[in-house]
């Protein structure tokens, strides 16, 4: 992309309304800068070292893991989504470093099975406080993940964590004090935050495209339909007509991710251009986002997605896979919640302390997390070593 290549920039360069390290609200914990990397590079960095980052290798997003080698897990979703937002943070002259970390650690708290597996356990937690995945993800960098001496979890910075809880409903935003204060006032992340938000569309709904027809779940022609598909793809079939499917199919993507990007650039470009933020606070004082789409794109952008829902998540081989995973997380979480005793001893343990302090609403949020943190594979084992009688426990 040009636009990245005319402008390279570095931490000096860095514009007055990025996320600079000496202005971060700091960490939980208080710990002394790091010696040769950035605030935001340790964040990263811990992010990548941590257990739930490596668990993301088999959890998915639309297909179930064992369904192929070539679809899409979380974790190279996630590494397609920094790539994108690195690209345009780079371009803007914001913090590559915390926009990569956001984008890194966005869907750590996500459920096996993708979203239907959110959405069961979110059922099974209705009257508990239900399940949020992008709370969850916060969850696991904040409390879950045990790997520093000093305290629990990663012990990210704000402007991390502000991006990493990119939805908060109203109830939840109310007991997480500074960080819950803009979905409770109405008010903007910083723009690395915004931007990884935005990539994080951009990329499932480009590579949804690449998984759909490789799972013959979508047809070329189906998807001419598609204003922004049938423009670059009518473009790549004039230029090249005797490109083989393959090549044709990833040229037309490759294409059409290149061409929401420089939109996504120009139009957020524009937009600093005009409000002149001087700082991230401006940036977060603001009731509107900074970073988007033009109108049109937006418009093309969301036709995408919605020949998306109607041709892949609502196909009916889709459709019978998620209903198996539904029933999965449910009869899990079912068995957990009404004998603790069912689950490993660390998080029986766990499940049954909680209680004890504070009742069944603890016990069913320990379970949540001990379900939450499952791979697919790992769901469907414990599911058969639960409930298939010849299987072993
Ligand atoms: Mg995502």
């Amino acid at each position: 992309m040009s636009a990245v290549n005319d402008a390279p920039a570095t931490a000096a360069a860095l514009a007055p309304y990025a996320a600079h390290d000496g202005q971060s609200r700091g960490r939980r914990y208080p710990e002394s800068p790091p010696e040769f990397r950035g605030e935001f590079q340790r964040d990263r960095d811990r992010i990548i070292h941590s257990n739930a980052f490596r668990r993301l290798v088999y959890k998915t997003q639309v297909f179930v893991n064992h369904e192929g080698d070539l679809y899409r897990t979380r974790v190279t979703h996630s590494i397609e989504v920094a790539q994108i937002a690195r690209s345009v943070a780079l371009a803007l002259r914001l913090n590559e470093a915390l926009t990569e970390a956001i984008c890194l650690a966005h869907d750590l708290g996500h459920t096996p099975f993708g979203h239907a597996g959110q959405d069961a356990l979110d059922e099974c937690m209705r009257e508990y406080g239900g399940f949020e995945h992008n709370l969850q993800s916060l969850r696991v960098v904040d409390e879950l993940e045990e790997r520093y001496a000093q305290f629990r979890g990663l012990n990210l910075t704000f402007e991390c964590r502000e991006g990493i809880l990119k939805h908060c409903s109203l109830r939840h935003a109310r007991e997480l004090g500074e960080l819950g204060e803009r979905f409770i006032r109405r008010r903007q992340p910083g723009l690395e935050a915004q931007i990884a938000n935005l990539a994080d569309e951009i990329a499932y709904n480009n590579h949804d495209v690449d998984d759909g027809i490789r799972a013959q779940l979508l047809e070329l022609s189906a998807l001419r339909e598609v204003r922004m598909f049938r423009r670059q793809y009518d473009a790549v079939v004039a230029l090249y007509p005797d490109l083989g499917e393959r090549r044709l199919v990833h040229e037309t993507i490759r294409r059409m991710i290149n061409y929401i990007v420089v939109d996504f650039i120009r139009t957020t470009q524009s937009q600093l251009t005009q409000a002149q933020p001087r700082s991230i606070d401006e940036v977060r004082a603001r009731a509107q986002p900074l970073a988007m789409l033009s109108d049109s794109c937006r418009e093309e952008h969301l036709e995408l997605k919605a020949f998306l829902r109607e041709q892949v998540y609502r196909h009916y081989k889709v459709l019978r896979m998620t209903s198996k995973a539904r029933r999965v997380v449910q009869q899990l979480f079912e068995a957990f919640f009404k004998d603790a005793n069912l689950m490993p001893p660390e998080y029986r343990d766990q499940a049954l302390r909680a209680e004890t302090t504070h009742g069944a609403t603890a016990r069913a949020r320990a379970v949540a997390d001990y379900i939450a943190g499952m791979t697919d594979r790992f769901a469907i084992l414990e599911h058969r070593r639960l409930f298939e009688p010849g299987e072993r426990t």
